[in-house]
């Protein structure tokens, strides 16, 4: 581990990354003024995705939910369905609870210190740290994988990228950095120094406000730092569903909030398992999910999604009810005309299916 920088190098860094923000930074819709409540909203939203994609995410959702009680008295399904697209729906369920509890215990004011903030759902180390500097000065050094990579060149630190070690050290040295005056300009900086110049590959070194005092840079070694992390094999699995019609509806259900994916909806249907096809999963899945015995009027393109931690190939069917009726279930289900499909939140994967059925012409099976 390498030493805390001295006064001489801390102030240098200080300097040069602010004086660099002030000169180049974007105005990006929620930099406008500091509201905390969108100051929230927008770093909720990039995590995991970038700017040009969310602004017009933000756009919609501010529009949508202009306050903290507009979005914690809305209804889940409007939240998800705006959040549509943006991935990792966890984020969207966790903003409309925390706003909930926003207006149950802080009377609608988003609280003002790093230690509250982290106690609403959905805000840990880095989100409450962001807002706490942003929003309301206090000096919270925000760690993220883009700091991360900073700080790990500029102090030549060692460690795989996605260590908990390196994470620590990186925190304890940016406590030690973050200044009293400008702690959210600081963090914002600091961020943006990683997502546009200081980048995974090829970063813009002669371009670079920390090129003096970085040493990755001084010993050539940019892309040496912080080092790679293991690769995993990425599980696959082949999803068999159901698109299926009765009296020219289709059936959609309610995934449980508590899953992955959780309050959007999807087609029934699971996993292919051992040697069955794809069309024998179908009618199985279906079978055991809801009770409905299907045939298969129709196969459609398969549709392959990566997911953070594993990827799915879907075996979507176009199928009729032969007999059975639904069973009683938790699960909430509806029968929907296909031109309602855009009324419900569901996973991006299974809006290709709907852009394919959309597509189709000449549609002909039973119910239909
Ligand atoms: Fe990153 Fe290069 Fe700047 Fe060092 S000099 S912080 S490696 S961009």
């Amino acid at each position: 581990m390498n030493d805390f920088p001295d006064d001489q190098l801390s102030h240098a860094f200080q300097k040069d990354l602010l004086r660099w923000f002030g000169e180049v930074k974007r105005d990006l819709p929620w930099r406008r003024d500091r509201d905390p409540y969108r100051v929230w909203l927008s770093e909720v939203m990039l995590q995991q995705t970038r700017v040009d994609q969310a602004a017009p995410y933000f756009h919609r959702f501010t529009e949508a939910f202009p306050t903290v009680a507009d979005l914690a008295s809305a209804e889940l399904d409007e939240v998800l369905l705006l959040w549509e697209g943006l991935g990792y729906y966890s984020r969207a369920r966790n903003l409309h609870r925390a706003a909930q509890v926003v207006m149950e215990e802080h009377a609608g004011y988003l609280p003002g210190s790093q230690k509250e903030l982290k106690a609403l759902p959905g805000i840990g180390d880095y989100t409450s740290a962001a807002i706490a500097s942003i929003a309301f000065d206090e000096p919270s050094a925000a760690v993220d994988g883009n700091v991360i990579r900073v700080m790990a060149r500029v102090f030549a630190l060692e460690g795989d990228r996605k260590s908990a070690r390196l994470r620590t050290e990186i925190q304890k040295l940016s406590d030690t950095l973050i200044p009293d005056d400008s702690p959210g300009a600081y963090n914002e900086a600091l961020m943006e120094l990683g997502a546009r110049v200081c980048t995974p590959r090829n970063p813009d070194c002669q371009a670079c406000p920390l090129n003096q005092v970085c040493t990755a840079f001084r010993l050539g070694a940019a892309e040496s730092y912080p080092q790679a992390a293991e690769t995993r094999i990425v599980p696959h699995h082949d999803i068999a569903i159901g698109i299926v019609f009765d009296d020219g509806r289709l059936l959609i259900q309610r995934r449980s909030e508590k899953a992955m994916l959780g309050g959007l909806w999807e087609f029934p249907g699971g996993k292919v398992e051992g040697d069955e096809t794809p069309a024998e999963a179908c009618i199985r899945e279906v079978a055991e999910e809801t009770g409905l015995e299907i045939v298969i009027d129709e196969a459609l393109n398969h549709v392959r999604h990566a997911y953070s931690h594993f990827r799915i190939t879907l075996h979507p069917f176009v199928c009729s009810v032969a007999g059975g009726v639904i069973r009683p279930s938790t699960t909430t289900r509806e029968w929907i005309r296909l031109d309602d499909a855009d009324l419900f939140a569901f996973p991006r994967a299974n809006r290709k299916v709907f852009e394919q059925l959309k597509s189709r012409t000449g549609v002909n099976h039973r119910g239909r």
